[in-house]
């Protein structure tokens, strides 16, 4: 950091200030992990400096002597680690990766089934503020008013209505598990393809914490940094029968030159992701989520379907009298970072909803176990109960920041 240091000492003190923060505060978005320093030393490599546009061996470039291998590498790790028939490691991140199998199968005007965004459907599965519904005919099915769990009938129901081209499944905010199976049959009965978003839960899968989605899908997407713990990417696996439509519109549909160091780092990332330690920290994920969940209903917090079997809980705080905004803002000031977030047929705008999603991905990674994760429960109830007390958020504050230096977090000295 030295060179950043001289040259733009405004930056460094940034990037420093941040740092400060990752290592202070306990992050408990759910979409956040920290990287390991490997992941980061790649992300920051010299591949930066090269332009590949193409796949390897086909490139429009030349001195792609070294980068092939890297691109090379890091699809044939995606393969073994997912057991894909077919991987594009280029997308630049979630959003255009799903962007791209919308290019390879759909026209204008084609429909599409996927989650509504206030039910925890993604951006992109639809929402009428993207590009996925202003170019495309978008059907959103939702979550049962009763359960909070996915109906599948509706599902199949909706599907029976609209035809759509593709269906998918995925979210960004849903606390269990997804029956792939059951998304199969759906699409099979009405002649859809089936894309599953797996960009929250990827790691899981990784770590066989969460069932794959890749024997049943057309189509898998996922981001590379949320559980996955790699870079800010994405990948695309896909039947081989899809591989070049998949490729054509990822280059040249989309996107230009791929980022080779990024690249380079989710090969590093795959690489530890088929470990047994990441098996271990893919359970552990888990565990610590139910912990949480466990602490926070005895403590009378109302959890979307009544707890977790991933990374996340979603948390409605309407029986707490405060907004989502509220309770993020106050547990953000004491250290707990979180987001506010819609719960299924929420009330209130999307501006400041009645929800919290918190996830336990990134506080995973620097160590904390079933035992922290009580005691961050019993922060969170002690900011939600009173998030006006500024000397009380002032204290845990200061709670949380000595607690978070036994955890030291890779990558952050
Ligand atoms: N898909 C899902 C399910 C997500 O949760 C997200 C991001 O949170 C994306 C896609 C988009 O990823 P990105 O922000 O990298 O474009």
């Amino acid at each position: 950091m030295d060179d950043i240091r001289q040259t733009d000492p405004d930056i460094y003190d940034l990037i420093k200030q941040e740092e400060r923060r990752q290592f202070d505060k306990i992050r408990l978005i759910a979409s956040e992990n920290y990287v390991s320093s490997a992941v980061l030393q790649a992300t920051g490599s010299v591949l930066t400096n090269k332009y590949s546009e193409g796949y390897p061996g086909r490139r429009y470039y030349e001195g792609q002597q070294i980068i092939d291998q890297v691109e090379r590498l890091a699809i044939e790790r995606a393969i073994d680690l997912f057991d894909a028939e077919h991987v594009n490691v280029q997308p630049y991140s979630g959003s255009p990766a799903n962007l791209a199998v919308y290019l390879a199968f759909l026209k204008p005007g084609d429909t599409i089934l996927g989650m509504a965004l206030p039910h925890g459907g993604h951006l992109t599965h639809g929402a009428a503020v993207s590009i996925s519904g202003r170019y495309f005919q978008a059907e959103h099915y939702t979550l049962s008013r009763e359960t909070g769990l996915i109906d599948y009938q509706q599902i199949l129901e909706k599907a029976r209505q609209c035809r759509p081209k593709i269906i998918i499944a995925g979210h960004s905010a849903y606390p269990r598990i997804l029956d792939f199976e059951k998304f199969r049959e759906i699409a099979d009965e009405v002649g859809a393809l089936l894309l599953v978003d797996m960009a929250h839960f990827a790691g899981l899968v990784a770590g066989g914490a969460h069932p794959s989605p890749v024997p049943w899908a057309d189509v898998v997407t996922t981001t590379t940094h949320k559980s996955l713990r790699g870079p800010r990417g994405a990948i695309i696996m896909c039947k081989r029968e899809y591989g070049a439509a998949i490729d054509k519109a990822v280059f040249p549909g989309i996107q230009g030159g791929p980022h080779n160091n990024t690249t380079a780092a989710m090969a590093v990332a795959f690489r530890e992701a088929a470990t047994p330690e990441f098996a271990d920290y893919a359970g552990q994920i888990v565990k610590n989520a139910r912990a949480l969940a466990e602490t926070l209903c005895k403590r009378g917090f109302d959890l979307i379907t009544g707890g977790t079997d991933n990374h996340l809980l979603l948390v409605d705080l309407t029986n707490k009298k405060v907004t989502g905004k509220q309770a993020a803002r106050a547990l953000d000031m004491a250290g707990l970072v979180v987001n506010y977030n819609a719960v299924p047929f929420d009330k209130r705008k999307p501006g400041n909803p009645s929800g919290i999603r918190i996830g336990t991905s990134a506080v995973t990674t620097r160590g904390f176990k079933e035992a922290e994760m009580f005691q961050v429960g019993e922060w969170i109830n002690a900011v939600v109960s009173e998030p006006e007390n500024e000397r009380l958020i002032t204290e845990i504050g200061a709670d949380v920041a000595a607690f978070c230096k036994a955890f030291p977090p890779p990558g952050i000295a």
